[in-house]
């Protein structure tokens, strides 16, 4: 691959102004990039236009679930912070705000790359202290998006984990989980392995407008096929549903046939989050695309509120689960997973009461929504 303007951070930020150097860095202060922890140079290539890669060496790859969090798995990993899959309603986005970044096109386009993340893992694996507890990825933001191709650091994460027997959990929308597949089946022989893909909008026109960056629902589709015939079974996570956009019964219908006939073992579903760092992009999309449907979305989610009302959280439920039931795609509870994927929408909206993430790879919201106050984790 042919790569340009490569650049180390600290030389950029030293070049004179208006030099070739400093306008190879648009969207951020050079003083952020040379802040950055570990910063070791920031690149961009042809074959990802608009996109700047900030690749660090990390001190550390395991990242702790906070105690008292309802996730089913106390250990996380996050090779990339930002995601080019640009999901317009990304929870994440909050979790980009440090440095200079902002939390909608830099957040997009603006990656941190952690370089040696596997041979870290490895390192801290090997200690006498590791229990072997499931490590999730995908929690955060997207393992296979598309600085993956580029970077491969998905393999070595894979094997490391699985030469330490440990259970190893994914999530993504990415079809570049198909390179994959073989090392994850050979891995499902020493350690369970949980993988799920993310598929909630069936509308081709309106699954490119507001996640302008992912694979397809129908190539997301296919690689669950793939991972099937692989011999590994994939949940699916249709979140977040959107309310007047991929609610109504048809969508949902056809959705899950869809889910159904690629192979999928089950559907767990949640709507629309909407925090803070988000709402105000979320919106723009909104105003921009689908102009009529701002009051509705201003009565679900009024002034600060995250979650949508509770009257329509319970409506959604009546009307998505019956439809799960009917494809045969309710939560078995295989694997590890511990949790009621189907708690009680009352319940749900209870603080501290354990809850469905509630949006995109949102693993982190349940912690958000029940500690009021406390800043986005780096769960991921
Ligand atoms: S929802 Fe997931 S895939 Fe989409 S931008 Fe966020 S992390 Fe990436």
């Amino acid at each position: 691959m042919r790569w340009s303007e490569q650049l180390a951070g600290r030389a950029a930020h030293q070049a004179p102004p208006g030099s070739a150097a400093q306008q190879a860095l648009p969207g951020m202060e050079l003083a952020g990039v040379a802040a950055m922890p570990g910063h070791l140079r920031t690149t961009r290539s042809p074959e990802f236009a608009g996109m700047v890669f900030h690749e660090v060496l990390a001190k550390s790859a395991l990242n702790r679930v906070p105690a008292g969090s309802a996730m089913p798995f106390s250990w996380t990993i996050n090779p990339y912070r930002g995601c080019s899959h640009a999901c317009v309603y990304c929870f994440a986005r909050g979790s980009h705000q440090y440095l200079d970044f902002d939390a909608g096109a830099d957040f997009d386009s603006q990656i941190v790359v952690k370089l040696n993340v596997a041979e870290v893992l490895a390192r801290e694996l090997a200690k006498p202290s590791w229990q072997g507890e499931m490590v999730a990825l995908g929690t955060n933001t997207d393992p296979y998006q598309r600085a993956e191709g580029r970077y491969a650091l998905l393999p070595g994460i894979i094997e490391a984990l699985a030469a330490a027997r440990t259970p190893i959990s994914i999530l993504t929308k990415g079809t570049l989980l198909r390179r994959d597949l073989p090392l994850l089946a050979e891995a499902q022989q020493r350690v369970p392995v949980e993988l799920a893909m993310s598929i909630a909008v069936g509308d081709h026109a309106l699954q490119q407008s507001i996640e302008p960056g992912t694979p397809t629902t129908r190539a997301r589709l296919d690689t669950v096929a793939a991972a099937r015939a692989a011999g590994l079974e994939v949940d699916v996570f249709v979140m977040p549903v959107l309310p007047h956009l991929t609610d109504g019964v048809a969508h949902l219908d056809a959705l899950l046939t869809d889910i159904r006939e690629a192979g999928a073992r089950s559907v767990m579903y949640g709507a629309l989050h909407l925090r803070s760092a988000v709402k105000p992009w979320f919106f723009a999309w909104l105003e921009r695309e689908r102009p009529e449907l701002v009051p509705a979305y201003r009565r679900l989610y009024p002034g600060a509120a995250s979650k949508a009302t509770q009257a329509y959280r319970l409506e959604l439920a009546a009307r998505i689960r019956p439809l799960i039931r009917k494809h045969g795609l309710e939560f078995s509870g295989g694997g590890r997973r511990s949790r009621d994927p189907y708690p009680p929408v009352a319940a749900a909206g209870a603080r501290g009461a354990r809850q469905l993430p509630s949006t995109g790879e949102s693993a982190g919201l349940a912690l958000w929504d029940a500690t009021p106050g406390m800043p986005a984790p780096t769960l991921f």
